[in-house]
């Protein structure tokens, strides 16, 4: 059974039905690298460096409220060539490497910082951005698997705090999506069926393109010939036509 086909089965077996149909919901929409934010760009382009370094694909940046970048942080759980302090640690998600960037005293108007990642945060970063005072978040995609924004409202502490957070438009989703299926085909994981199964659920479009530039050997051959994130994303999009 080919990996597709096995995640084909995986959805029967939890009898889900996608209703919606991203093609549609993208119609007229601009799916070309060109037409993303700067700071969407950005984001991307260090999920794929992480992606390229081995780890799991997720970038993140903060802003201020000129939208000028303040800090960037990339996954570096197994990626040992990282300058942060925090590689090869649990908690060197890419998130956290960009909040650890920002001393108290050089950044007094944190309560305006947008923190843009392109997963959505896990327990830890929730209460870290809690912690450091950044009250916005966007985010590019769901995680189904340990996505927590939920937690922002889970005690009148939190609520306290009003944290806003934004899912964006669907393309970033997708290209989030395809870059941690193939991640997630390529170490193997004991638990892959499910973790891929949960992804599903919220995106269908991106785990299979996900799955068949994995299965082609697309995203290894791109890894390899230094391929850009532009190049990558495009290609992405076009699997949608
Ligand atoms: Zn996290």
């Amino acid at each position: 059974m080919s990996v597709k086909e096995n995640i084909v089965a995986t959805l029967s077996i939890a009898g889900y039905e996608p209703v919606t149909n991203k093609k549609t919901l993208l119609e007229g929409v601009d799916r070309m690298w060109t037409g993303l934010e700067p700071l969407w760009q950005e984001t991307l382009s260090l999920a794929w460096d992480a992606f390229c370094s081995g780890t799991v694909p997720v970038g993140c940046v903060i802003c201020d409220k000129e939208d000028q970048i303040v800090a960037r942080g990339q996954n570096a759980i197994a990626d040992l060539s990282s300058s942060s302090p925090l590689a090869g640690t649990d908690l060197a998600h890419a998130e956290m490497i960009a909040m650890s960037q920002l001393q108290k005293a050089d950044h007094p108007e944190i309560r305006e910082y947008i923190l843009y990642t392109s997963l959505e945060p896990c327990p830890m970063c929730i209460g870290a951005a809690v912690m450091m005072n950044i009250r916005q978040i966007r985010y590019a995609a769901r995680d189904a698997l340990a996505g927590s924004l939920v937690l922002c409202t889970a005690t009148p502490y939190l609520s306290s705090k009003r944290m806003t957070a934004e899912l964006a438009e669907p393309v970033l989703e997708m290209f989030q999506l395809a870059l941690v299926t193939a991640y997630e085909l390529r170490r193997r994981h004991s638990r892959q069926a499910e973790l891929l199964g949960l992804l599903q659920v919220d995106c269908p479009e991106g785990v299979a393109i996900g799955a068949s530039l994995f299965e082609e050997g697309y995203l290894a051959k791109a890894v390899t010939e230094s391929l850009t994130v532009e190049q990558v994303f495009d290609e992405v999009m076009a699997r949608l036509d």
